[in-house]
């Protein structure tokens, strides 16, 4: 059984996430990194954090390696500690799943994700289960830094324009939904010189007003808020606030493929460079990239292919349509509170947040799931099928086909056998035709497949 999924190992804390899984999952660490180095182990707000963390620093101990426990922060905070200060990381964190999750997460020396590769050797390790046992003498030093926030949002202030920020003295409501963000963004708001009104700003792992995931439907005492008090904009993170989103100063949400679009059009109007963004974004970042005269790069779905990529090309931003936004100057990773700190430094400059929000060009989305009986014979067939139409195809993940006027992407789920069919087009209607022409494509295949 595969052992990380897209973003670490995740399950029910206590059942499959328990002790023994992160002492044994921090001991592969210790054996994969020949116990040699200093790693800092942090948490999120979930009930589970203190005890799997606390399993986690036991097992990397036994194994040889140094720990810095970093306490409850927020992942982009961990991995920019990492970054300066220590040569692995572990965060326990479930980002935006339900309440009853939690996760192991690695972090590699240069702050960024685990590579793929790196996570399938430490899986080899766990499940040979020869880990490296220190002898008593060698077991590791451990030490905590309480400081760790407060770093990450010293340098985020440092990445930004602070003083064309204070002078403004936004208004900002923060929905940080009880998770880690909670400890950084009313502060960093602050520093910011901000009028800050926080909500569910308490770090609990009961959750009680929100699921951490920040969908708009789970929004409405934000947008109330804002409207009630005339806020310049909302905020809102994930439970691990590595991700983002905004509502504007009507309370109207911000779609979060205009986020990334409009973030990567201000990047690139100051430095010209390279974008990067998986299959499953939106045709605005191509047409920001053209309008800019900057190449663009699509890549697989999930962040640490966009991050990689970025190093690889030198990219000047990238992310995901999700509110995971990544700024290379600052680091290689996801990072909601920068992401905060960009979007009012480019409100500095005059223009209200659905101004810029209307800036970028307008698409329409429409996406539907089908389970499939084969998905790797079905996706092969699809593949075939689709490059027999003539049109335009990526085959970076799945296949996405392009129309002239849109596109539709065919993805097999790394977890279930089920596919994904996403597709967008200029009006409704069309994204609605040309997800069904997806349907109709994967209908048909897997009905071949079984004749095979
Ligand atoms: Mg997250």
């Amino acid at each position: 059984m595969a052992l990380f999924g897209t973003n670490g190992v995740r399950g029910i804390a206590n059942e499959y996430v328990n002790p023994e899984l992160a002492i044994n999952l921090a001991r592969s660490l210790g054996t994969y990194m020949s116990s040699k180095g200093t790693v800092a182990i942090g948490c999120d707000t979930r009930i589970s954090g203190q005890m799997l963390k606390s399993a986690a620093i036991a097992g990397a101990l036994s194994s040889g390696l140094n720990v810095i426990d970093v306490g409850t922060v927020p992942t982009p905070s961990i991995q920019y500690y990492v970054r300066d200060h220590a040569d692995a990381g572990i965060v326990i964190t479930a980002s935006h799943n339900p309440r009853e999750y939690n996760g192991i997460k690695f972090i590699a020396g240069d702050g960024s994700e685990f590579s793929r590769d790196g996570e399938k050797d430490i899986e080899k390790i766990y499940y040979s289960g020869k880990y490296a046992i220190a002898s008593w003498e060698k077991t590791g030093s451990f030490r905590i830094d309480p400081g760790v926030n407060e770093y990450y949002i010293r340098n985020i202030i440092k990445s930004v324009n602070a003083e064309a920020i204070r002078s403004r003295r936004f208004k900002i409501v923060a929905d940080t939904g009880c998770g880690a963000g909670s400890l950084t963004l009313p502060f960093l708001l602050r520093e910011l010189g901000c009028q800050v009104l926080t909500l569910e700003a308490q770090p609990d792992g009961t959750f009680p007003w929100r699921n951490p995931e920040p969908l708009p439907e789970a929004l409405t005492e934000l947008t109330n808020l804002v409207k009630m008090t005339g806020a310049d904009l909302g905020a809102a993170h994930d439970g691990d606030a590595d991700r983002i989103v905004f509502v504007d100063e009507n309370g109207q949400f911000i779609n979060d493929e205009v986020l990334l679009a409009m973030m990567a059009k201000y990047m690139v109007e100051h430095e010209k460079g390279p974008l990067v963004t998986p299959v499953s974004s939106s045709q605005r970042m191509a047409d920001v990239a053209r309008d800019a005269g900057v190449e663009l790069y699509w890549t697989a779905v999930g962040s640490i292919n966009v991050a990689r990529k970025m190093m690889e090309v030198n990219a000047v931003f990238g992310g995901e349509g999700n509110g995971g936004l990544i700024f290379p100057k600052h680091q290689y990773c996801r990072d909601g509170a920068m992401a905060c700190a960009k979007v009012l430094e480019i409100l500095a400059g005059g223009k209200k947040l659905s101004e810029l929000a209307k800036s970028v060009p307008q698409y329409f989305n429409a996406k539907t799931k089908i389970p499939s009986k084969n998905t790797q014979t079905t996706m092969e067939i699809v593949k075939q099928e689709a490059s027999g139409t003539g049109y335009m195809l990526d085959t970076t993940d799945g296949v996405k086909i392009w129309y002239e006027d849109g596109w539709v992407l065919i993805r097999p789920s790394g977890t279930e056998p089920i596919f994904r069919v996403f597709a967008e087009a200029k009006n409704q209607e069309r994204a609605e035709e040309l997800m069904q022409e997806g349907l109709d494509l994967v209908l048909k295949a897997d009905k071949l497949s079984t004749l095979k």
